[in-house]
């Protein structure tokens, strides 16, 4: 695979697979366009060379076609803004509308296509499908980390219609893996991870791949309490996954015969609703009365997870602590996100990802000061769960 930097995009129409699939509010205003921000230097690098880009990218999930809330169009003016030069845009990603845009394009030009998922051949990975947006450049370059856990035509199918010199991933693409790798492969001891979010469902594969590599695994958030309740405690009206019960202490009796510790929460922040106007008290977490529910992790458990970050040279991060979208709940992700901080500043590498720790970190307004903030939901933790994502394996093959 060639790499990105070196490679001459001059002369070159490039296929660039970014992720556009950027929260709009009702007038179509783009609330957060982080993963647009992401994409633009190695737009601007093919730019620069002479090559001209064609974009295209997903928003949403439109049902059966074409619905104007998903059109790409809305962002058209946000990208000429960041770009800084005007956007063309072809009304399809394939047939007339698209070739013809494509072939009309003049080095530095930047051509979006409508949504790929306005034909269902985008999800279902239809090789005719990807063979015809594969027509429209000559170069084909994948930079939609965001995207890259699922086969579809445009992230994966597609990369076999160009030879292995003219496919490559793109700046965003590569700079993920190398920090996934750097976590995954080469992590500095003491490693720890921090996981955390609603459900033990969502986080097994993840647990049982870090098992092996961490020194540290630290709980926080809904999940707590179904390992407590699978470690025999009352844990009232907090959430819990039944069914999950037997794998929460199949995990706890797998990590105590592993070189490495996991550490739950040992009180939190109860309240007696699910709102931010509930009644709450701090109290130890066999103390929970029945009908109320633990909501965040408490001040001793902060304190214990704060020491064991703060003595961590790898941190990698997923899932908040607690109900961080309302404040009574919010202090347990903070001081967890201010801990890695700390950490990070004394040297350690941090990386956070996974969609909440992301919105966690950026409402704090602390992005900047950990290492690396993954744009990668879903991609991030199939990629922590050990799996080979197609969106990489295409290319690489
Ligand atoms: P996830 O998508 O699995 O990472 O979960 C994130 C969600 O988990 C956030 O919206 C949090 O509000 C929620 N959450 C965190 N802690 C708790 C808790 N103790 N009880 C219920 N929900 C929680």
């Amino acid at each position: 695979m060639p790499d990105f930097n070196s490679f001459n995009f001059a002369g070159h129409k490039v296929l660039v697979r970014v992720d556009f699939n950027v929260p709009l509010d009702a007038n179509f205003n783009i609330t957060d366009d982080t993963r647009m921000r992401a994409a633009v230097p190695t737009i601007q690098k093919i730019r620069k060379d002479g090559g001209s880009v064609i974009l295209m990218s997903h928003l949403g999930r439109p049902k059966t076609g074409p619905e104007d809330k998903f059109s790409l169009h809305h962002l058209i003016p946000h990208l000429s803004k960041l770009l800084g030069c005007q956007v063309k845009f072809a009304d399809d990603c394939i047939g007339e509308p698209a070739v013809s845009a494509s072939s009309s394009l003049k080095p530095g030009d930047v051509l979006l296509l409508e949504n790929l998922r306005f034909h269902p051949e985008e999800t279902k990975g239809t090789e005719g499908f990807a063979k015809q947006l594969s027509s429209l450049g000559d170069v084909y370059v994948n930079d939609a980390f965001g995207t890259a856990h699922r086969a579809h035509a445009s992230t994966a199918v597609i990369a076999q219609f160009y030879p292995a010199d003219r496919k490559m991933f793109g700046l965003l693409m590569d700079v993920e893996i190398k920090n996934a790798n750097k976590v995954l492969h080469q992590a500095e001891k003491p490693f720890t991870a921090i996981l955390g979010g609603a459900k033990v469902s969502d986080k097994i594969l993840i647990i049982e791949n870090l098992m092996d590599r961490v020194q540290y695994l630290i709980i926080g958030g809904g999940m707590t309490y179904t390992f407590l309740k699978a470690q025999g405690k009352e844990i009232g009206a907090s959430l819990c996954e039944e069914d999950k019960l037997d794998v929460a202490k199949e995990i706890l009796e797998k990590a105590a015969k592993k070189n490495m510790q996991i550490l739950l929460p040992v009180d939190s922040v109860i309240a007696d609703k699910f709102a931010a106007d509930a009644q709450t008290k701090l109290v130890d977490n066999d103390q929970i009365p029945s009908g109320w529910m633990g909501l965040d992790i408490g001040e001793k458990a902060i304190a214990e997870f704060s020491k064991v970050i703060l003595a961590s040279k790898t941190i990698l991060w997923n899932g908040p602590m607690g109900v961080f979208e309302m404040k009574p709940f919010q202090k347990g992700t903070k001081s967890i996100a201010e801990a890695v901080a700390q950490a990070t500043k004394a040297g350690a590498f941090s990386l956070v990802g996974g969609g909440d720790s992301v919105a966690a970190i950026n409402q704090f307004g602390m992005e900047k000061e950990v290492s690396y903030v993954s744009t990668g939901g879903g991609a991030m933790l199939e990629y922590f769960e050990g799996k080979e994502l197609p969106g990489i394996a295409a290319i690489n093959q």
